[in-house]
């Protein structure tokens, strides 16, 4: 598998914020979202190929049950299942990052962590814009993978305006948990985290879905490897 980083963290957004985690990044993601902060790993190169045996051995340096992987888009990968079941067989935790543009059956995923893409992440490039337009929202891939898999539905906010957009696409994937929702500040620096909070948390309270804080933001202002 082409594996962008390996790293040790705290995860950082969504039910298990705070937890020490391992985080496998795959390279590769089609989306190219305006304010993606791993852009990175976006092409399919980006980083070194490695064996599902030496991923979980490199995982296994760390003394840690929690295992994220990420992107990326971990979903297109056609190893992923052979890496999650392998997690599992050393008894990870195992949280699956996704935009939720793809779907893959029967895998040992603990929580598959999918942040549908809204209108506020399409590029400003017009080529890489209609790439994007096209492939962000597949309604059908949303719905099975919350009918299958414990999961939580992370939303970036860019500004108030997101908000009928969130409505409409929970809405149109239907049977949502709603306490499974979650609003995330869009930011790719502490300053812009604890500027636009206020407004999420506000969107929060308004609507009950809960804040998704961003702790490698506001604790390592997104430093890579965090
Ligand atoms: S889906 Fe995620 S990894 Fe891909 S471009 Fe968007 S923010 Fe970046």
């Amino acid at each position: 598998m082409r594996v962008n980083e390996i790293f040790y963290s705290l995860q950082g957004e969504g039910s298990l914020a705070g937890a020490p985690s391992v985080f496998i990044r795959l390279a590769g993601c089609p989306l190219r979202c305006r304010w993606c902060d791993t852009k990175y790993a976006w092409i399919e190169t980006a980083g070194q190929n490695l064996s599902v045996a030496e991923i979980v051995q490199a995982v296994e340096k760390w003394p840690c049950r929690f295992v994220v992987i990420t992107g990326g888009e971990p979903m297109l990968k056609s190893e992923l299942p052979a890496l999650v079941s392998q997690l599992k067989a050393h008894r990870k935790h195992i949280t699956i990052e996704t935009a939720g543009i793809a779907y893959v059956t029967d895998m040992a995923c603990d929580l598959m962590s999918i942040s549908p893409k809204l209108s506020n992440s399409t590029p400003d490039v017009p080529r890489l814009a209609a790439i994007h337009e096209d492939a962000r929202l597949d309604i059908a891939v949303l719905r099975k993978l919350i009918a299958d898999y414990s999961y939580q539905l992370k939303f970036v906010v860019d500004s108030q305006d997101d908000l009928p957009e969130i409505q409409r696409t929970i809405e149109e994937i239907g049977n949502v948990d709603l306490e499974k929702v979650m609003l995330m500040p869009q930011a790719t620096t502490r300053d812009e985290l604890l500027a636009k909070s206020p407004l999420v948390a506000d969107m929060c309270k308004s609507t009950s879905y809960a804040f998704c804080q961003r702790l490698q933001v506001l604790l390592w202002d997104n430093q890579r490897g965090t």
